[in-house]
């Protein structure tokens, strides 16, 4: 039987072990952390083809600037001297063009599209039965700057073939009754659904362990042997592991892991901030985006999550729960009927999405080192695209033809 080391436990890393277990692999999913220490499981859950706008665009450069000196805002880069932040910043900003923008969309809707399929099948297989709910979401407003934009990016949305559509306030209220919301109107993507991103991840463990794959919990990776241009083995702090097919699903921690197989892979780590409510005195029927604070709003069944904040931070700085209470703000300014007290530290949840420097991801197979995928620096869309991308890499590992053109998505693009 054919081997895979799949290196993360995280959505992509999990989702790829499903699709490989499969395809008939004998797959080890290796990870350094008890798998809950990732960015999987705390997500706002949406399966959003309505992103297809990546996160490296014209305004966000200088909004970014802006945003900076105030400690609630929800985007913060910690100025640092760093040679691997300064290179993904050039690249970034690099990136950040109106081109780029246009040339981004069909790809992301089409890898966007892919996944949401995925998901729809996976949610049918025997031993699946987490929350998933294609209700659509609402990108709320409150500028008419906003409103003005909106109503252009659902125009677009449309052309790209989505079902996408502009309500004003009063059609807001009239597919959202029991909820008041302080906003002059909102873009209702129908084309999107959302899951309970720890009930999904749960279940990919449950399939996998069942059917035969180990699950390596606490073990981390720190190099790799090499023979005639493959790598033979992969080597953790507990020993080493023989390998046909390695994948490299190390979301934030991917730049270090793929600079051992020589690539460079400029991304840095998004922190964002999530918390729980209790939904019962507040009947919201589907995902809210609060554009002005960034903010997202999951319902999912009894509970409600409230996630936010992009701050481009080393891996275990402190957490800076004043970027809570912006989030607590937005939604309160958002919803005047909403109690929302500021969660205890304790209640707060954080993880680090793992952001490429031009906003999509990096999937694909190494071609100096074709034995390794890549399937990493998803941003701000592991989530959404994490069915997709676990089978491509399936698709890939098995050399048949990809459902979905990798090409922009190629790791090898930086170099
Ligand atoms: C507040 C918030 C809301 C979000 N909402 C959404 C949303 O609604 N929809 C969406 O699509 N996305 C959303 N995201 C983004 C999404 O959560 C991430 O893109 C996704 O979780 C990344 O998954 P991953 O598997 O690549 O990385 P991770 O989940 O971080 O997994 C990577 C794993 O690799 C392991 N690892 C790293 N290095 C090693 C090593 N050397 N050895 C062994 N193991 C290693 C780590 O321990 C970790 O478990 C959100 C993120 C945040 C923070």
């Amino acid at each position: 039987m054919k081997t895979a080391i799949v290196i993360g436990g995280g959505i992509i890393g999990l989702s790829s072990a499903y699709y490989l277990s499969r395809a008939g692999w004998q797959v080890t999913v290796i990870d350094k952390g008890n798998r809950r220490n990732n960015c999987s499981t705390g997500n706002a859950g949406y399966i959003c083809p309505s992103h297809f706008v990546p996160l490296a665009t014209p305004g966000i450069v200088s909004q970014g600037l802006k945003w900076m000196l105030n400690s609630r805002s929800p985007f913060y880069v910690q100025p640092r001297l760093s040679w691997p932040l300064i290179q993904w910043g050039i690249q970034f900003m690099r990136s950040a063009t109106a081109q780029h923008v246009q040339a981004s969309a069909r790809p992301l809707r089409d890898i966007a599209m892919f996944s949401m399929a995925c998901y729809e099948e996976l949610k049918k297989e025997p031993g699946f039965d987490f929350f998933y709910a294609h209700d659509g979401m609402l990108e709320a407003v409150q500028t008419a700057e906003n409103a003005h934009h909106a109503q252009e990016t659902a125009k677009i949305a449309r052309d790209l073939g989505l079902d996408a559509e502009w309500l004003d306030k009063d059609g807001v209220k009239a597919i959202e009754p029991d909820v008041e919301m302080n906003i002059r109107g909102a873009t209702w993507f129908r084309c999107d659904a959302h899951c309970n991103p720890e009930q999904l991840v749960q279940n990919l463990e449950q399939y996998l362990l069942k059917n035969g794959a180990v699950l390596q919990v606490d073990t981390e990776v720190t190099g790799f042997s090499k023979q005639n241009g493959a790598i033979t083995q992969v080597q953790t702090d507990k020993g080493t592991y023989n390998a046909d097919l390695v994948v490299l699903a190390t979301g934030s921690w991917s730049r270090e892991m793929a600079a051992k197989l020589d690539l460079s892979l400029p991304l840095v780590a998004g922190r964002g901030y999530s918390f729980l409510a209790n939904a019962s005195d507040f009947p919201l029927r589907r995902p809210v985006i609060l554009t002005e604070g960034r903010v997202a709003v999951s319902p999912f069944e009894e509970q409600i999550r409230f996630g936010g904040t992009m701050e481009i931070t080393p891996i275990n700085t402190p957490p800076r729960y004043k970027r809570v209470e912006g989030i607590v703000q937005s939604a309160r300014d958002f919803f005047p009927q909403l109690k929302l007290d500021q969660p205890k530290a304790e209640d707060i949840w954080y993880g680090y999405r793992p952001c490429s420097a031009d906003g999509l991801p990096y999937i694909g197979r190494l071609q100096k080192t074709p034995n390794v995928i890549v399937a990493t620096g998803h941003s701000m869309l592991g989530l959404s695209l994490g069915a997709g991308t676990g089978k491509l890499v399936a698709e890939l590992a098995e050399e048949e033809v990809v459902s979905v053109d990798l090409g922009v998505f190629s790791p090898e693009r930086f170099g």
